[in-house]
């Protein structure tokens, strides 16, 4: 193990966060010991210890750039090819929800951010429910460029009822002496996909999906593997840290598990950031969403007994290398899919003042009610528009010149527009009284008008997008389709070129 001493101090500073276990006193098979925890005994100097770093991500949603909140990939870059360097084993993993979230990951449909996995030397991603959101099509074409697995046990086909093609369900890391399996799978986030880029398939959760990675488990330690890391696209609910009680972690994530199973977890999707340890000592560790930082943990394996000791279980801030210097290879990128993400760049107009999250919903189902009296009022009354709008990291527009990146941020979903009908009674519980906050309506005198005069049973036209539309408990029967890739950003970004935020 060849830890540089900067790392030390970075850790001692970092002890609120660190977990350090005290270090077993390992034996070799003679029964001599390694006092001082090198790796080596003491006094026949056979290796007894294999340390293995991982460092897991999650959710990094393409934030490629430098924010105020965060350094950028290429200060990211730089750390962990220095991790490379000063780790005997080190294993780059991610949770899940990598692809989509900025104009160059969107604008190359994921295609920048795997590619910079490959060149970073990941070992396996586990597929997050956001990599749907360009449909099977563009996950396939990102298996194809990946020189890693996609990772997801429990994703299934509805029409052969196998595992899909693009998805593996583990893989094994060889590291010499030692094999580390990895395992992956979706968590129970699949009604958070807009319906039509999941229609083709089903995941299995629950106990269905503890039975997979059980068997798959076994299958791993019989094939030789002397760790296995379950990288799973879901996670706790909150920041906390420390133990944590089975029925916390029972919503995503089963006990039984830690039971000889898996050795390690690393998650995702709720972008919370924590380092737990659960009842039966297994490490769950998630670092936030949006680039937002690490997880890293070092294990030392014992070649003779197997044992696994955690040495470190830390999640490593944004602060231990927002002054590192650049990494040459998010330039390299960028200059490679420059024709495909120079649309990013393009200067909309200029926004007067700081737009916060709930004007920009309020102006989406605005633009969404306009667009949609533009297209279908000459036949169709339009009551209102609008529906389930929610945006993306930062959450609002600064003051000053507005880019076509800054609305991809926002609003990366390519949810299509749709006039739908609805019946009376559906139209007032799900949309003109709704207490839904994320709902965001607009109507003209008309559909102001049926506030107070709604007949239950008469049929009513609505503008909305395919996110809303297609989930099932709004009763939406679509009745056409605005088939153009115009998404709300582009909505907004008329808008902005129209000068509507001057
Ligand atoms: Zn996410
Ligand atoms: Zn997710």
């Amino acid at each position: 193990m060849k830890k540089l001493c900067f790392l030390l101090v970075f850790c001692l500073l970092l002890s609120g966060c660190v977990t350090k276990p005290a270090p077993q006193v390992q034996t070799c098979e003679a029964g001599h010991t390694d006092e001082g925890n090198d790796g080596f005994c003491d006094v026949c100097s056979s290796l007894l210890l294999v340390f293995v770093d991982f460092y897991s991500l999650n959710d990094i949603h393409g934030k490629l750039d430098d924010a105020s909140t965060h350094p950028g990939l290429d200060e990211l870059s730089t750390y962990l090819d220095e991790a490379r360097q000063m780790d005997d084993h080190a294993i780059f993993l991610s949770a899940g929800d990598m692809w989509q979230g900025s104009s160059e990951s969107n604008l190359t449909k994921g295609q920048i951010m795997t590619d910079w996995m490959n060149r970073m030397g990941f070992a396996a991603m586990a597929l997050g429910n956001h990599e749907y959101d360009w449909g099977e099509p563009a996950i396939l074409d990102n298996q194809t460029l990946a020189q890693f697995p996609l990772l997801a046990i429990n994703v299934y086909d509805r029409a052969t009822n196998q595992q899909v093609p693009y998805c593996e369900s583990s893989t094994m890391v060889d590291l010499g002496q030692l094999q580390i399996g990895i395992i992956g799978a979706i968590g129970d986030c699949y009604s958070s996909i807009a319906a039509d880029k999941v229609e083709d398939v089903y995941f299995l959760t629950g106990a269905d999906l503890t039975r997979l990675v059980k068997k798959e488990a076994q299958a791993l330690r019989e094939e030789g593997a002397d760790c296995i890391v379950y990288l799973l696209h879901d996670g706790s609910g909150s920041n906390q840290s420390g133990t944590v009680s089975n029925g916390q972690l029972k919503s995503y994530y089963d006990i039984s598990l830690s039971d000889g199973y898996v050795d390690l977890v690393f998650e995702g999707h709720t972008h919370r950031q924590y380092v737990l340890k659960d009842s039966a000592g297994i490490y769950h560790l998630q670092s936030g969403g949006d680039n937002e930082g690490i997880s890293h943990v070092e294990v030392a394996i014992n070649t003779v007994t197997g044992n696994i000791a955690v040495q470190t279980a830390e999640l490593v801030p944004t602060s231990a290398y927002t002054d590192y210097e650049d990494h040459p290879v998010v330039d390299e990128l960028l200059e490679k899919y420059e024709s495909q993400i120079a649309l990013g760049e393009e200067a909309l107009g200029t926004n007067a003042a700081r737009r916060n999250n709930r004007y920009i919903q309020q102006l989406v189902a605005d633009l969404y009610y306009q667009a949609g009296v533009e297209l279908w009022g000459d036949t169709y009354d339009i009551a209102l528009g609008g529906g389930f709008v929610s945006l993306r990291d930062p959450g609002y527009l600064a003051a000053g010149e507005i880019t076509y990146k800054m609305l991809y941020s926002i609003l990366p979903f390519d949810n299509h527009l749709v006039l739908c009908s609805i019946k009376g009674k559906d139209l007032a519980d799900r949309f003109l009284f709704t207490n839904n906050a994320r709902y965001y309506i607009s109507y003209g005198d008309y559909g102001a008008s049926l506030k107070e005069h709604i007949d239950p049973n008469e049929i009513y036209y609505v503008v909305v997008d395919t996110y809303t539309s297609l989930y099932a408990p709004n009763r939406l029967t679509e009745v056409a389709r605005y088939e153009a890739n115009v998404f709300a950003r582009d909505l907004l970004a008329a808008h902005v070129k129209s000068g509507g935020l001057n």
